[in-house]
């Protein structure tokens, strides 16, 4: 079903596919299989020379006619990272409150004697 090569939209990396089922497509340099997302139905690859994860266009990719497709830095992948970074944060703010509070609990106990 994938012909031809990936460019990697993030460093300018040009390869072949990791296909399953073919072994000879299992190489070193080969852009890594990472599936497809079921919502979209774009396919998935991890560029082997900069690691980005790629989005495929299931189209582009079934379209014999394109011997290069385009593998765009997937979106997902890093506002997943913002929500993450967004919750330690949130974490860290808690952890200050609860510490602050204990403090206090602490300073109170200490008065109270
Ligand atoms: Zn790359």
């Amino acid at each position: 079903m994938f012909p031809g090569k990936i460019e990697c939209k993030s460093c300018g990396y040009l390869g072949i596919a990791e296909i399953y089922g073919r072994p000879d497509t299992l190489v070193d340099g080969a852009f890594r299989n990472l599936g497809h997302n079921p919502y979209t139905g774009d396919l998935r690859f991890q560029c082997p020379s900069c690691h980005t994860e790629l989005i495929i266009s299931p189209m582009e990719a079934l379209d014999r006619n394109i011997t290069t497709v385009m593998g765009f830095p997937d979106p997902h992948v890093s506002s997943m990272d913002d929500i993450s970074q967004g919750l330690n944060r949130i974490g860290m703010a808690v952890w200050g409150f609860i510490i602050l509070m204990a403090v206090n609990i602490l300073i109170v106990i200490a008065k109270m004697r």
